[in-house]
């Protein structure tokens, strides 16, 4: 398989990474890769009784590492690609059981609760093993495709009575195209719906094989403007784009979901320019998702020690939502709110 680079001007990344104060990828330096990622997947989440990713009732497989930052990511623990120790000071009983247990003394216990110095932590899970309230849980599970397949076959009978499926998401699955091929593979021999969640900067012919296994596809597009796409996801969009529109020409079924963030996507220009995007797709008319953005998953940055200027993100009023259904309906796009 070939792939190709988005190269980065010097400092650039690394600018935009101190505004959002995200940790680094794994990824050389002015380097973005969009070739798949060579470490076994983790897995960071199965969401069970999902209504919002696709069809029916489905089931959501998430795997660790993605190429975007998004500001307002929702799985923000999905963003690297390795295990990642989470700790939730509110659960936190002071007991001093994870100082003790910690090989590597990695562990203080303060009056703020635990501090960890991270030059020390080896990420052994020894702290969460033992930690009686879950305060500490590391995220990030190893999981081979027969294990995975058995948590999918538990659901069948939600499948079966709903229309439902698996969806594949991230993070970024298609980071991780051989697990997620002999996945896709394997529910297609035993007639489960496959739907692939995805943000699109993978190479086109890594997309277009998975797509020759898959029964939709939720494409996320966040904004058409290339500059402000970079400022917002740390990425420009380009390939994602263009990826886009190769889908589009294909016969794969295709949603495309677009998060709406008040300041940051929500204003009109941005609205119609997407629109006009959208309405210029070759095939069928597609069909799009609203997904107003929604403050519940800034608990997990505090979790994981990652501060972020939340004032800078707010959820989209119901005048703005229905704003955005009237843009894309003038340009004859059916745009739903929600997944
Ligand atoms: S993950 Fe292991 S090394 Fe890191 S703090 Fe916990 S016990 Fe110590
Ligand atoms: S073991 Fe858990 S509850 Fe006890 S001090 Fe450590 S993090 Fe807090």
């Amino acid at each position: 398989m070939t792939g190709g680079t988005v190269r980065w001007r010097d400092g650039e990344m690394e600018g935009r990474r101190r505004l959002w104060k995200l940790p680094k990828l794994s990824m050389r330096r002015n380097e973005l890769f969009i070739e798949p990622l060579m470490q076994m997947p983790l897995l960071f989440d199965i969401k069970r009784y999902a209504i919002h990713d696709g069809p029916g009732i489905r089931i959501v497989i998430f795997l660790k590492g993605c190429n975007l930052s998004c500001a307002w990511c929702h799985n923000p623990e999905g963003i690297p690609a390795g295990q990642e120790r989470m700790y939730a000071p509110a659960r936190c009983i002071r007991c001093g059981t994870c100082v003790e247990a910690c090989p590597n003394r990695a562990l203080t216990l303060t009056s703020g609760g635990i501090a960890t110095d991270t030059a020390l932590c080896r990420m052994c899970g020894a702290c969460a093993e033992v930690c009686p309230t879950k305060a500490i849980e590391l995220s990030g599970t190893r999981l081979t495709v027969e294990e995975i397949m058995m948590e999918i076959e538990k659901e069948r009978v939600f499948f079966e009575q709903s229309g439902g499926g698996v969806t594949f998401s991230g993070g970024e699955p298609l980071l991780h195209p051989d697990m997620l091929l002999q996945l896709l593979d394997e529910c297609g021999k035993r007639g489960i719906h496959r739907a692939v969640d995805t943000a699109g900067l993978v190479s086109s012919e890594i997309l277009l094989q998975v797509a020759g296994h898959t029964d939709l596809f939720l494409y996320d597009l966040k904004m058409v403007d290339s500059v402000r796409h970079h400022q917002w996801t740390g990425v420009p969009n380009g390939k994602i784009l263009e990826n886009l529109r190769i889908l589009a020409g294909t016969d794969t079924n295709l949603i495309i979901r677009i998060p709406l963030i008040s300041g940051v996507n929500d204003d009109e220009d941005n609205l119609i320019q997407t629109a006009q995007f959208v309405a210029t797709l070759p095939g069928e008319k597609k069909t799009v998702n609203l997904l107003p953005y929604h403050k519940i998953a800034q608990t997990k940055y505090l979790k994981l020690g990652r501060a972020v200027d939340f004032q800078l993100l707010e959820e989209p009023g119901a005048e703005a939502i229905q704003k955005a259904v009237e843009i894309f309906k003038e340009y004859g796009i059916e745009a739903t709110v929600g997944g």
